[in-house]
């Protein structure tokens, strides 16, 4: 058997995106204008449905920087934020010259708890700082409680910013995860599910706050016969080829969804038979998840020792790639600083947890190779 790596999540290319790179040289649209663009923005629009529009970026980061910079975070503001997340969920509130305020995980979705954030949300308006923003994250694709931290939302009357750049594909009541925002943001990095080689979008509610999104990704341009500019731009569009990588990934999106929940398939029966270890499932048949990461949590009282990080270990010396699950951001040097509410359930999951190979293109030896590392360790 070969030995090459398997890794956490690949890139998975279907065939049809090279004919839309192809199509952009032929007609000479390398750049940040061209039909790209617009199929890539339209299909996604259809896709995700709910009247909604999309804006495409160059990585979902940019999209989250806009997204905050088009709910009015300026320097100062508090903006609430899911602490178990990948840093680039957080890393725009500081662009932004904001604060961000951590928010522990509930254990159902291990996304945003609903009561910390109450409680956060209260204690801060208490302290004269009404947070500006709520940012809520569907982590490996699960959907963070959609009902319930809607309704503080509402009761507060402070935006969700809905990060879905794991979750596309993802659904709650049928309702499509990037839909659920205020503004809401996708990513298509390598990584995700599907990608455009490296970028984003940013999703809103209307037109202008497309044309808007577009308009501060160009760099602010304003309309006249000369570079006129009324407020700072960025330099964040996404280009036409990357686009068209976009453009056949979308194609076999629904498939990949599939191929992700098989690879989840695979895991549940392979753990079934083994104590201790429980693969991260949906609560109940209001949540669809693309699994885009499936994972598990290890409780070494009944491995007989065995701990996440020794499975990481085992099956990095047979070349196959595992990550232990996002280290909550209070606990990261860079965020130590700032405010955290909750009751340490995200650290928990941390020490306990990991990812496993993931990717759509995972083939029957990949999982037969896994699968045996996997029971001769605990053996
Ligand atoms: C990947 C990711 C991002 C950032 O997206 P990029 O396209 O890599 O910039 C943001 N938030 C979460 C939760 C992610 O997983």
């Amino acid at each position: 058997m070969n030995n090459n790596k398997i890794w956490l999540s690949a890139p998975h290319i279907s065939g049809n995106e090279k004919k839309y790179i192809d199509e952009a040289f032929e007609t000479n649209w390398i750049s940040s204008i061209g039909s790209n663009l617009t199929f890539f923005e339209e299909k996604l629009e259809k896709y995700l449905g709910e009247s909604k529009h999309v804006s495409a970026l160059n990585t979902g980061t940019a999209a989250i920087h806009l997204g905050l910079i088009l709910l009015g975070v300026k320097l100062g503001d508090e903006v609430l934020c899911q602490t178990m997340t990948f840093s680039a969920s957080a890393n725009p509130i500081i662009y932004q010259g904001g604060i961000p305020v951590f928010i522990d995980s509930e254990p159902e979705t291990w996304n945003i708890c609903p009561k910390a954030l109450e409680v956060a949300i209260k204690d801060r308006i208490s302290k004269g700082k009404k947070p500006k923003v709520i940012i809520a994250v569907h982590i490996y694709g699960i959907p963070y409680k959609i009902e319930e931290v809607r309704a503080i939302a509402d009761q507060y009357q402070i935006p969700i910013l809905e990060d879905s750049a794991e979750a596309l594909g993802s659904s709650y009541r049928g309702q499509k995860c990037g839909t659920f925002g205020d503004i809401s943001v996708i990513s298509f990095n390598g990584s995700k599910i599907i990608t455009t080689s490296g970028g984003g979008v940013i999703v809103t509610k209307s037109k202008e706050l497309k044309d808007k999104a577009i308009f501060l990704a160009t760099q602010a341009k304003e309309k006249a016969h000369y570079y006129q500019h009324n407020e700072i731009g960025y330099n964040y569009r996404m280009s036409n080829v990357s686009a068209g990588i976009g453009r056949g990934q979308l194609q076999v999106l629904d498939d990949y969804v599939c191929l992700r929940r098989e690879v989840h398939d695979f895991y549940y029966d392979l753990f079934q038979g083994i104590k201790g270890v429980n693969v991260f499932t949906v609560l109940n048949d209001d949540y669809f998840s693309n699994y885009w990461l499936t994972t598990i949590l290890v409780n070494p009282k009944e491995t007989g020792g065995i701990t996440n990080e020794q499975i990481k270990l085992e099956l990095d010396k047979e070349n196959i790639e595992c990550r232990l699950l996002w280290k909550p951001l209070h606990t990261q040097p860079v965020f130590k600083e700032y405010p955290y509410y909750g009751t340490n359930i995200s650290e928990k999951l941390f020490e306990n947890g990991l990812c496993l190979p993931s990717s759509s293109n995972l083939d029957d030896f990949d999982k037969e190779r896994i699968k045996q590392a996997l029971l001769n360790f605990f053996e």
